[in-house]
């Protein structure tokens, strides 16, 4: 079989994970091609963001630098035996990091930093632990090489932050950077998360990214599966850091797996599963860490089990409710349209949608870190119309999904699902459900949401 294998940051945490994640491909390359993805190592990315959170004041960055600078020597010192490819991948990572340390110390000195010099420090969690991974893989004795998911041929557009690959031009590419290498036994180690323009520029793809990079490759690579390994047995009914009596839910399905995505599950990109789905290639999230596991096989195969009318509760945190209300708003048309089109206009994306039968009012969620920028866009955009009377917002709020096809169709789902948070006496502010109604959705305060995640995992998910 031909496989992308993806791995997540906890698997290439430290050196005796590295050792680990070799041994798995490895072991799997005797009878399969593989293309290999990687996330930075560890908690890399988080420690990245608190730099282009901190450099931009003009804030000193040395301590997480020298950490990061640390980290990387430790687990390089530690995992290559053989001393040519040691220093080899010594001096491209102390490259890497005097070209870091070089950009930060500008953002700091100028206090001034772009969505594309942000992009390019964040690249550096990535384009640090391919070369490191590849230099293992060589130390074991196989054949490997590290590219950037740039330089193998991932070309996005320039929206840094949230770039998209431009799926045509990659494909082209990626073929031909990767085909013969692969057919020539070369295990490809790439970045994942990041891209580039076709300007050169480095682009990322958002949090959570690099699975997005393995399906993407998978797709435009005609593999025949995608293996997402992690740190968990598979996708789980509910976040295994809130409950303990999860299960690992063994089949889903392409559009179940994104609603989980986009719901919150496993931090995974939300367009992870798009190329997947397109190629129809099945995608197989896998423990690292577990052998034993079969994990979660995400195919298009919709599975519904009588008894499984929900098989997920997830949870979203990190979000701000508006609510726009006037009492002209109703029958007056084209006032959400307004709303959408500022928001629109101004980049902030809307999470979830309700409006009141009566039409005097509308709520919305968005991310919260462009509540402050919502509120005034809207503030200037609307309240001189006379029909908008106020916008209230409330930003210690999470929303509380259940996922699963089982919900399509059934009778009693909602009144279960209230029925189970109200024993509980928690106050529901607002409810969506999908027009897929793969997911029921409502909003509650953030204090309150894992009671109700509990809630509705007992009320669900069969034992
Ligand atoms: P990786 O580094 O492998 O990409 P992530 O941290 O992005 O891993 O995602 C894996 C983590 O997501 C797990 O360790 C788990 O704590 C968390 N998680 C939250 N909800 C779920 C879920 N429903 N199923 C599986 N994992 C989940
Ligand atoms: N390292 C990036 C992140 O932490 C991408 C990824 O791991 O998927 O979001
Ligand atoms: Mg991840």
């Amino acid at each position: 079989m031909k496989i992308v294998i993806k791995f997540g940051g906890t698997s290439v945490g430290n050196t005796e994970r590295i050792e680990n994640v070799a041994r798995i491909i490895k072991e799997n390359s005797t009878e399969n091609q593989l293309i290999i993805v990687t996330s930075a190592l560890g908690e890399t990315t988080d420690y990245l963001i608190e730099i282009i959170e901190k450099a931009p004041k003009g804030d000193n960055c040395d301590e997480i630098l020298v950490n990061l600078e640390k980290y990387h020597n430790e687990t390089i010192e530690n995992s290559i035996k053989n001393d040519h490819v040691k220093n080899d991948v010594k001096e491209r990572t102390q490259k890497m990091f005097d070209a870091l340390k070089k950009s930060v110390e500008g953002i700091i000195t100028l206090k001034q930093a772009t969505p594309k010099s942000n992009d390019q420090i964040l690249s550096y969690g990535e384009r640090l632990a391919a070369p490191i991974l590849a230099a293992k893989l060589e130390d074991m004795g196989l054949n490997s090489i590290a590219l950037t998911g740039g330089d193998a041929g991932i070309i996005t557009d320039d929206k840094f932050g949230e770039a998209t690959p431009l799926i045509k031009l990659t494909k082209h590419r990626l073929q031909n950077n990767l085909d013969s290498k692969i057919e020539k036994g070369i295990i490809p180690v790439i970045t994942g998360f990041i891209g580039k323009t076709q300007e050169e520029e480095i682009t990322t793809i958002g949090r959570g990214g690099s699975d997005y990079t393995a399906t993407l490759l998978g797709a435009c690579l005609n593999v025949d599966e995608i293996w997402i390994m992690t740190d968990v047995d598979g996708l789980l009914s509910a976040d295994p850091r809130i409950l303990e009596n999860t299960k690992v839910i063994t089949n889903l399905s392409y559009e179940e797996a994104t609603e989980m995505a986009v719901m919150g599950a496993k931090s995974m990109h939300p367009r992870a599963l798009e190329p997947a789905k397109e190629a129809n290639i099945p995608v197989r999230i896998k423990n690292s860490f577990n052998k034993k596991s079969d994990g979660t096989l995400i195919n298009d195969t919709v599975i519904v089990n009588e008894k499984e009318i929900a098989k997920a509760v997830t949870r979203i945190n990190g979000i701000a409710m508006i609510n726009v209300t006037g009492m002209n708003m109703a029958g007056n048309p084209g006032i959400a349209g307004q709303i959408f089109s500022i928001l629109g206009r101004n980049e902030i994306n809307i999470i979830m949608i309700s409006q009141s039968i009566s039409e005097s009012n509308i709520t919305f969620l968005i991310n919260k870190s462009k509540l402050t920028k919502a509120l005034s866009v809207l503030e200037i955009g609307l309240l001189n119309k006379e029909i908008v009377k106020e916008i209230k917002f409330e930003d210690e709020v999470s929303v509380v999904s259940i996922v699963g096809a089982g919900m399509k169709g059934t009778h009693g789902v909602a009144s279960r699902l209230f029925n189970a948070i109200s024993k509980k006496e928690i106050n529901i502010k607002m409810i969506a459900q999908g027009s897929s109604e793969l997911n029921l959705s409502f909003v509650v305060n953030e204090s309150d949401s894992i009671e109700a995640i509990k809630s509705l995992h007992d009320e669900f998910i069969k034992k």
